[in-house]
């Protein structure tokens, strides 16, 4: 393995801090202000409309996407996007800018892949072009979602429709006014075997029946202008041409989906938890405490240090993964991913968590941004999958492959 950045990579780093030092950070306490003063928080600020002309005017767009699936994005290997993605993750809100936000990204990659012409025609070029917005509804209140084949909400095909009834809960970014489209899962066959019961269908956030209940808050925050809505869906009627791939397929989409949607989340991790150790540094250099700065005590020093090594364990692990990805592909690097799903968040956690404990009261307002960035790790142990079911399919396969002989 061999993690020396390509020429091309460390050119679209160096761009990419550009954009970053430039346009993104000295907006950042404006678009947290704008977002505070807006008569509807679901709305997103004129800022990152900005941004976003910005950036795709200087090629910085769409660099999540693979050629694999067609001319439409930079062409990176998951090794080539893992420090650029990492760069985008140290705002939690700048990813928008790129055009690489979840779950937009995942979205994508699904319509990209496994989408009908029709379907690409209409929502991916939309999607690509970061006209529009979208959804990936999948989690409910009354089943443990963690399971996907526990999901009830009913696909039920009647002439040239499908019939959609259910209730979802969590669903990131269903609250944006810009989120036009979801791609939702659900049961088209429930006397099937267990897989292939499920299917994924497209429904038009302005479809009849389709309610929004309310956004479910996290940890006190509602993280707005994305938002993570509760859904209604009462006989909602689609053609039968939004179904993706076909009746039964939905596991398998989603297997697809998920290995580079859950990968991205780590590179992002690892930029928030970088950055939480950057603003540490700075502040116990000027911070005194007791006549002295904090940073000559040593459990100071110690904190600073750990964060470190540990940030430095789940950026190679990640790397490896991304590596192991590009060259093998996902399903065959299912444990590497795995692996850094479970190693990546609870680090970021940890290590903003130091970085909070260090700002003193400060640490936990908005005047930093750590607070936010605590609650995205803390989220991710729980989004794209518990941290306990990593661990309950990990340790599976190891035990398999060592028992297989
Ligand atoms: C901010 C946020 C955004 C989200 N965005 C989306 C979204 O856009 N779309 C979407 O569909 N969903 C989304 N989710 C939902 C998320 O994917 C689910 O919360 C997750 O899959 C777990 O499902 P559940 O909440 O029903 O937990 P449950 O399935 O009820 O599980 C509860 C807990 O049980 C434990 N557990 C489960 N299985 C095992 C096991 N085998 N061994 C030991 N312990 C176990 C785990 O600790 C787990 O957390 C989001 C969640 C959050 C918090």
């Amino acid at each position: 393995m061999n993690f020396e950045y390509s020429d091309k990579t460390q050119e679209l780093i160096a761009r990419l801090e550009r954009f970053m030092d430039t346009h993104v950070y000295p907006v950042e306490k404006d678009y947290h202000q704008a977002l505070k003063d807006a008569d509807n928080p679901w709305t997103t600020p004129a800022i990152m409309e900005d941004l976003k002309t910005k950036a795709r005017a200087e090629g910085l767009w769409n660099l999540f996407m693979p050629d694999e699936y067609g001319p439409w994005g930079a062409g990176l290997t998951n090794l080539e996007y893992a420090p650029l993605c990492e760069i985008m993750g140290r705002a939690g809100w700048a990813a928008e800018a790129f055009n690489c936000s979840a779950p937009d990204t995942g979205n994508m990659e699904v319509l990209a892949k496994y989408g009908s012409d029709a379907q690409k025609e209409q929502w991916l070029k939309p999607l690509l072009a970061g006209e529009i917005r979208s959804a990936f509804a999948m989690t409910e209140p009354a089943v443990a979602s963690s399971d996907a084949t526990n999901i009830e909400t009913s696909i039920v095909r009647d002439g040239d429709d499908y019939v959609i009834n259910g209730r979802k809960w969590y669903i990131s970014g269903a609250m944006n006014e810009r989120c036009k489209i979801m791609i939702v899962m659900g049961k088209t066959d429930p006397e099937a075997p267990r897989h292939l019961q499920q299917s994924q269908i497209l429904v038009p956030m302005d479809a009849p029946g389709v309610q929004v209940i309310r956004p479910m808050s996290v940890l006190g925050y509602l993280d707005e202008p994305v938002g993570h809505a509760e859904l209604v869906f009462e006989n909602v009627r689609v053609p039968a041409g939004n179904l993706i791939l076909g009746e039964g397929r939905g596991f398998e989409i989603a297997q697809g989906r998920l290995g580079p949607g859950r990968i991205h989340h780590c590179m992002r991790l690892v930029g928030c938890a970088q950055r939480a150790l950057e603003l540490a540094c700075k502040r116990v250099d000027s911070r005194i405490a007791f006549g002295q700065p904090l940073s000559k005590n040593q459990s100071v020093r110690e904190d600073i240090a750990q964060s470190f090594c540990d940030i430095e364990q789940a950026r190679l692990l990640t790397l490896k993964a991304a590596d192991k990805m590009d060259r093998y592909g996902n399903k065959v690097s299912r444990d590497l991913i795995a692996a850094i799903k479970i190693v990546a968040p609870t680090m970021a956690q940890q290590v903003i968590d130091r970085a909070i404990q260090i700002h003193g009261a400060g640490g936990l307002s908005d005047d930093f941004v750590l607070a936010e960035a605590f609650m995205y790790a803390r989220t991710v142990r729980l989004a794209d999958g518990p941290d306990q079911v990593h661990m309950m399919q990990l340790g599976r396969n190891l035990i398999k492959d060592a028992n297989a002989g």
